[in-house]
């Protein structure tokens, strides 16, 4: 698979070394695709020329437009066209799903995070036990490495939840970990929750479109993911979720509802009691936002142009060659890498942790100096996320040369 890049707007260089930017912050915000413009000024037009009737009459009727973006989604992770659905933001998504499938008890009311969860992650874990009644202090329980190491190990994750399994109500951990781009084992991790008698769902926020992705065959319950890093959809749109099959059919869950969670066959009769789907569908709430759709729709053919195996392929190589380079350019100097080095343990992102130095000064450097845009963790930690979408081998060898001379420069 070639670069995409030419058909992204990647921005100028600050540093006016050269004349586009080494974008490495894809893992934050993915860079705009060109044709999204012309596909929002579609929906604008509509709007303009046809006011209300643009529901039932644009060139493609807002009224099921979200159904133009159930295969290409369910593609994407790995699911059965009606286990998923485009709505919301990431946050909201979660917290949706877990009205459903966190249903603590006494005896069973913990939830399972990783000590280095996204904050948002923390305080809706947190939230939701506080929401019921339980201590988050004690409800909720955060998985560390062990000491010296920056990753998960499967074994250690499985073997906590055969020992304390019977009093976990929900596993929920992100598949590719954002601070440390650990890429986690989903199906073992997902069967050792199951079998423990949790529910197991996934933040995929840092990985949809960036590794290939099983949920129905793993057996995932939930997940929920934004489309605004890799998927490039832009800033705050809509999220993703995905529920499993064996749930879609099951009235005992606890759902809210909304004019979007009826059938759309009956949604105008405006009948007082909701008709139910057996789909993810019925998740949503509110008619969705197009403009912010047709970012995804446009985003989401675009993956499937490239397809995620070949998308995967070149994103190895190239997150291996930035490894290879940071290792040889940066030596001698105090840059670690926390990502594991097994490319299966790992999507398209490096962390490193650089000594002497505070973070978001080198990612100002880094920028102002070079050209090159990372991501900053203060204390000590910078992120690149080389995307396969449109990073190329040559950005990957100006971030390296760039990090060594910002230590030597400023160190
Ligand atoms: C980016 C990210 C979020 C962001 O949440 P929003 O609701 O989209 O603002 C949440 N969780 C994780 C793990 C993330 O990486």
């Amino acid at each position: 698979m070639p670069s995409h890049r030419s058909e992204f707007h990647v921005p100028p260089d600050p540093s006016g070394r050269y004349a586009e930017a080494a974008y490495f912050a894809g893992n934050s915000l993915g860079l705009q695709p060109r044709v999204i413009r012309e596909r929002l000024h579609s929906e604008l037009d509509d709007w303009a020329r046809l006011g209300v009737e643009g529901h039932t009459e644009g060139t493609r009727p807002w009224v099921s437009y979200h159904e133009l973006l159930r295969e290409p989604a369910a593609r994407l992770v790995g699911a059965l066209p009606r286990e998923v659905v485009v709505m919301n933001s990431l946050t909201v998504n979660l917290h949706l799903m877990m009205i459903s499938f966190y249903r603590p008890t006494a005896e069973r009311h913990a939830i399972v995070i990783e000590d280095s969860a996204f904050p948002s992650d923390s305080y809706a874990v947190r939230s939701q036990a506080a929401f019921h009644g339980y201590d988050p202090d004690e409800a909720v329980i955060r998985l560390r490495p062990r000491d010296g190491e920056a990753a998960l190990r499967t074994e250690d994750i499985a073997e906590f939840l055969g020992t304390h399994g019977d009093r976990v109500a929900l596993v929920l951990l992100g598949a590719v970990n954002y601070y440390s781009g650990e890429f986690l084992d989903i199906p073992a991790v997902t069967a050792a929750g199951r079998a423990a008698g949790a529910v197991v769902g996934w933040d995929l926020a840092h990985a949809a479109g960036n590794v290939p992705l099983r949920l129905h065959d793993w057996d995932v319950d939930w997940a929920a993911w934004c489309s605004y890093k890799y998927l490039n959809s832009g800033p705050g749109s809509l999220a993703g979720a995905f529920v499993h099959e064996r749930h879609l059919a099951d009235r005992s869950l606890p759902k809210l509802a909304g004019w979007w969670s009826t059938d759309p066959a009956t949604r105008f009769r405006m009948d007082p009691v909701v008709t139910p789907v057996d789909s993810a569908d019925s998740w949503q709430l509110s008619n969705p936002p197009i403009l912010s759709m047709a970012a995804v729709l446009a985003s989401l053919e675009m993956f499937d142009a490239v397809g995620l195996d070949a998308l995967r392929d070149r994103s190895i190589r190239l997150t291996g060659y930035l490894e290879t380079l940071l290792d040889q350019l940066c030596a001698g100097r105090e840059v670690e890498l926390l990502t594991p080095r097994d490319p299966q343990r790992r999507g398209a992102q490096l962390s490193v942790r650089i000594g002497g130095l505070r973070a978001s000064e080198v990612s100002q450097w880094l920028r102002a100096e070079h050209g090159v845009f990372a991501d900053a963790r203060n204390p000590d930690v910078i992120r690149l996320a080389p995307a396969p979408m449109y990073n190329t081998f040559h950005d990957c060898w100006r971030a390296a040369t760039a990090l060594a001379s910002v230590m030597d420069d400023h160190g």
